[in-house]
């Protein structure tokens, strides 16, 4: 693993957007006030979570004016900015995730799972879709260990229920012990969505000729090897990048790099 500028700036990124949640929560001040599934950016620019957006629609049959704002507007910002931006660069249960790779490394732990198929998180997607549309309420939006832990962060600590923390030391545990990447690039519908829009966004990284040879182990930084070779082979990316930027640290000779263009 090697701690370049891409790591730096991505953890800058998630501390800031953290620190502006709390801020906000603590102080009134109104900078970031919400959660990763909806908030509001200086009191007037919404921001929420497309697949909650979806999930209430289908719920109730309906949407608030503002919400589909939100949803438009984080839809568009991870279009340009890279889908699964927000797995690698904002949520914060892929920092727990990340934590729990990095200890399972330290610790030579053998897991023996390679995990499920990738394609399984757009089923779990389908799932919390009908879910919703059953429920009449956004299931899913309960036990969400995004938000759980948004919730336990900001404003419940240890008094978040039994349940919730259960939830996430079982996804801790899972990624320690079972299976890396199993929850974010496996199962997580909220992955599913930003793969799916990963699809189509303008960020990507892409492999460049002549700069420099890719180490041969690079795949053991990316956690997200299936994405690593669709761009060493210069294929038409398949959504499943995080944008972590590890490979292109990893390389430091430009030999990948990001790139901001439309297509494959
Ligand atoms: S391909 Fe590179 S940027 Fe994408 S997930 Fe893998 S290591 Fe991160």
């Amino acid at each position: 693993m090697r701690y370049g500028k891409w790591w730096v700036t991505r953890r800058l990124t998630f501390l800031l957007i953290l620190a502006l949640f709390l801020v906000s929560a603590r102080s009134g001040v109104n900078v970031l006030v919400g959660n990763y599934s909806g908030s509001t950016f200086l009191g007037v620019i919404p921001a929420v979570d497309p697949l909650l957006a979806i999930q209430s629609y289908f719920a109730t049959g309906g949407l608030y004016q503002t919400a589909i704002i939100g949803a438009v507007l984080v839809g568009a910002l991870y279009l340009v900015v890279g889908g699964r931006a927000f797995c690698g660069w904002v949520c914060p249960l892929g920092v727990v995730v990340d934590f729990a790779n990095w200890l399972s490394r330290k610790l030579k732990i053998k897991r023996p799972f390679q995990g499920f198929s990738s394609s399984t998180k757009y089923y779990m997607m389908g799932i919390v879709l009908v879910g919703a549309t059953i429920s009449g309420v956004a299931l899913y939006e309960m036990y969400n260990p995004v938000s759980i832990l948004h919730r336990a962060i900001l404003f419940e600590g240890v008094g978040i229920g039994a349940v919730s923390w259960m939830i996430v030391g079982i996804l801790f545990l899972y990624e320690l012990g079972v299976a890396r990447s199993g929850w974010c690039k496996s199962l997580c519908p909220q992955g599913a969505f930003y793969s799916t829009l990963g699809k189509f966004s303008l960020m990507k990284v892409v492999a460049n000729e002549g700069r420099g040879s890719i180490p041969k182990n690079i795949g053991e930084v990316c956690p997200e090897p299936a994405a690593l070779v669709n761009i060493l082979n210069h294929e038409r990316q398949n959504g499943e990048c995080t944008l972590c930027g590890a490979c292109v640290d990893y390389a430091g000779n430009g030999s990948l790099s990001f790139t901001l263009k439309p297509g494959s």
